[in-house]
């Protein structure tokens, strides 16, 4: 059942239409990723590079359930403005300082959409040279015509929809909702 929206509505000007993940069930998939990544990752160092913002609750979610040594570090890009419709335009507004070269990078992402802001930051980082490269999504809308590098690990195929909350933003609203819910 969705809780009261009457406060979001006033910050936020869009209602919230469905609850499309609850709590558990992220709870339950985030852990499942978590063993996933713990057992692909034998040796060599790992670094888990998140792409804020929209990536900041569920990296912290899931670093906690990865059994191993690693690493974390950020990348800002923003390819939206206030609007819910991908603009194409990718911007660094933030690059790691941690070396990338040798480390498998783990990047982590909210949301696979037009898949424009990934293939920019896949390219990016293959000129760092890691040891290896992989993405892993929390949703994956299934949409990209092309993706420089499919992503090893989703947590959701998401519906074809504008979903806000658990770090998803519509106008930087919504992120702290503890599930993914979608907009009217
Ligand atoms: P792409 O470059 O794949 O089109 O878009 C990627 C970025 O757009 C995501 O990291 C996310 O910030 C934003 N985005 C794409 N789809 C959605 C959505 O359904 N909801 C929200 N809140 N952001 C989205
Ligand atoms: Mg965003």
């Amino acid at each position: 059942m969705l809780p009261s929206t009457a406060s979001l509505k006033q910050t936020g000007g869009r209602e919230l239409k469905r609850i499309v993940f609850d709590e558990q069930t992220i709870a339950r998939r985030v852990r499942e990723l978590g063993q996933e990544i713990t057992v692909a990752y034998p040796d060599g160092e790992l670094l888990v590079l998140g792409l804020l913002k929209g990536s900041f609750i569920f990296l912290s979610d899931l670093v906690r359930r990865i059994e191993r040594p690693l690493q974390v570090d950020f990348l800002v890009a923003a390819s939206y403005g206030a609007d819910t419709i991908s603009s194409g335009n990718v911007r660094l507004l933030y690059d790691p300082e941690t070396e990338l070269r040798g480390k498998h990078i783990l990047l982590v992402e909210d949301i696979v959409d037009t898949g424009k802001t990934l293939n920019r930051m896949v390219s990016l980082l293959r000129e760092r040279a890691p040891r290896s490269l992989e993405i892993c999504a929390l949703l994956h809308k299934h949409l990209a015509q092309h993706l420089e590098l499919e992503p090893a690990f989703v947590g959701f195929d998401a519906p074809r929809v504008f979903l806000v909350g658990y770090g998803l933003d519509h106008a930087e609203n919504f992120r702290h909702l503890p599930y993914v819910a979608s907009l009217t």
